[in-house]
C-alpha cells in the first residue's frame, strides 16, 4: 500500500496484477492444427504443393474472391502487388502514415514514392480527404489499410481513386474475415493483401497471400513470387516437364506447404475466432465505458469489425504522466500492452531519404502520442480481460487526476 491507500504500482516494487505476462496477440495451435503439419512432413512434398493450393482455394472462398496468391509473408504480398500493377520509378502511392512500415516499404522498393495520407482522428482509417489532396498526376494506386481490423471508406477512397485513374489496393493485413456492406475484405480493392505472421487471425508462423477477381493480376502475382518463372514444380511434375520460361523478374516469394496445413487448419477456426474476437472487444468496451482515462476508437457503419488490434487513445489531459510511463507501468503489471504505430513518416528512413517530417500527418501525430494496444487474441480468457480492466484502474488511480 501506499501511504494514500493504494496498492503499490508493480513499477515501484509492488505486487504485480499478472506474474505470468500477458502478450497483446498470440497465436492459438490445437492438436488439429499440429497433425495437419504433421501429416505434411509425412508427405513427399515440403514446399509449394497441394497444400498451398487448397489453402489458396480455402482462403479465396473466405474472401469472396476468384483468385488467392499464397506467399511468404504480407511483405512478400504486398510487394507482389506493387509489382503486378506495374508500380516504377516516378510513380506515386498513397498508403496511410497510420500502418506497419511494410505498406510503404514495398513502394520504395519498387523504385516508386510513397505518399503519406493522414488518417480520421477517431477511427484512424485513411481519410479519403487527406487522400484526395495527396493525388496527382504520377499517383498510380491507393493502398488502404484496415486499421486494427476495420474496413476504410472504399466507396470514397475509390472515388478519389478513379478521379486521378490510379488503382485501389488494400492492405488487409488486420483485416481477414471483417466486411464492408457486406462484402468480405480481401473482395473490395482491386487487390488485398493479407499476413499470416504468428499474431495475426490466422498464423502459419511466416505467411501472406494477395487475393483479387482480375486473372492477369493474380498470374502476375503468382509468377513474381517464384522468379518470374511459367510454371511450378508441381505443374512440371504433372505435366512431367522440365521446360520452363523466365517471363518476368521476381523473387522466392514461396510459402511452403508446412505453413500452408498450419493456415488451412487455421482458417477453420477463423469463424469462432472472429466470434470471440467480438466478444472480447465488447467486454472491454463494457468495462472501459466509465473509465474516464481513456477512449476506444471510433465504429464506421455498416462495417464487421475482424478486431486484429484492440486499440485505446489515454485521454492525456486526465493522466499526470505521459503514454510512455503508462505503458511502462502496466508492462510491470504483467499486461503486455503495444503501440500500433509510429505514422510511418517519422521514422528515420523516411525522413533521411523522403525528406518527410513532423507535421506532414498531424492527426496520425497527435494519436501516437496517446495510443496503447490492449491484449486480444481468440485464446484469451475473461479473467484475462478482466486483468487488463484491473491494472488500467490501477495505474490509473496512482497516475491519472
Ligand atoms: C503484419 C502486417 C504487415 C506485414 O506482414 P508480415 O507477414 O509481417 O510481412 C503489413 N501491413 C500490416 C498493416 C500488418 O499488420
Amino acid at each position: 500500500m501506499t501511504d494514500r491507500g493504494l496498492p503499490e504500482l508493480a513499477v515501484n516494487g509492488g505486487p504485480p496484477v499478472r506474474e505470468v505476462m500477458l502478450p497483446y496477440a498470440r497465436q492459438c495451435v490445437d492438436e488439429a492444427d499440429i497433425a495437419a503439419v504433421v501429416a505434411v512432413l509425412q508427405s513427399p512434398w515440403l514446399t509449394t504443393g497441394p497444400a498451398v493450393r487448397a489453402f489458396e482455394e480455402a482462403l479465396a472462398a473466405t474472401a469472396g474472391v476468384e483468385y488467392a496468391v499464397a506467399v511468404s509473408s504480407g511483405t512478400a504480398a504486398l510487394h507482389c502487388m506493387v509489382h503486378a500493377l506495374g508500380i516504377g520509378p516516378g510513380d506515386e502511392v498513397v498508403v496511410p502514415a497510420m500502418t506497419f512500415s511494410a505498406t510503404a516499404n514495398v513502394v520504395v522498393h519498387q523504385g516508386a514514392t510513397p505518399v503519406f495520407a493522414d488518417v480520421d482522428p477517431e477511427t484512424l482509417l485513411m481519410d479519403p480527404d487527406s487522400v484526395a489532396q495527396r493525388v496527382g498526376p504520377r499517383t498510380r494506386a491507393i493502398i488502404a489499410v484496415d486499421y486494427a481490423g476495420q474496413p476504410c471508406d472504399y466507396s470514397r477512397v475509390s472515388e478519389v481513386a478513379q478521379s486521378v485513374g490510379a488503382a485501389v489496393m488494400a492492405d488487409g493485413c488486420h483485416a481477414l474475415g471483417a466486411t464492408a456492406d457486406g462484402r468480405p475484405v480481401g473482395s473490395i480493392a482491386h487487390a488485398t493483401a493479407f499476413s499470416f505472421h504468428a499474431v495475426k487471425h490466422v498464423a502459419m508462423g511466416e505467411g501472406g497471400a494477395v487475393t483479387t477477381a482480375d486473372p492477369a493480376f493474380a498470374a502476375a502475382a503468382r509468377s513474381f513470387r517464384n522468379h518470374g518463372i511459367d510454371s511450378d514444380h508441381l505443374q512440371r511434375a504433372r505435366d512431367g516437364s522440365w521446360r520452363y520460361d523466365l517471363v518476368d523478374l521476381g523473387l522466392n516469394y514461396r510459402v511452403t506447404d508446412i505453413q500452408a496445413a498450419l493456415g488451412l487448419a487455421q482458417l477453420g477456426h477463423l469463424p469462432q475466432w472472429l466470434d470471440r474476437r467480438r466478444a472480447l472487444a465488447l467486454k472491454y468496451d463494457e468495462a472501459l465505458a466509465d473509465f474516464v482515462g481513456l477512449s476506444p476508437l471510433g465504429h464506421r457503419p455498416g462495417v464487421e469489425h475482424a478486431y486484429h488490434l484492440y486499440v485505446v487513445r489515454l485521454l492525456l489531459d486526465r493522466w499526470k504522466v505521459d503514454r510512455a510511463a503508462v505503458f511502462v507501468a502496466l508492462r510491470a503489471e504483467g499486461i503486455g500492452v503495444n503501440v500500433h504505430y509510429i505514422p510511418v513518416h517519422l521514422l528515420s528512413y523516411y525522413q533521411e531519404h523522403f525528406g518527410y517530417g513532423e507535421g506532414l500527418c498531424p492527426h496520425a501525430e497527435t494519436a501516437y502520442e496517446s495510443l496503447l494496444t490492449l491484449p486480444l487474441f481468440p485464446c484469451m480468457t475473461d479473467d484475462d480481460v478482466a486483468d487488463v480492466v484491473s491494472a488500467l484502474i490501477k495505474v490509473y488511480a496512482a497516475y491519472g487526476r
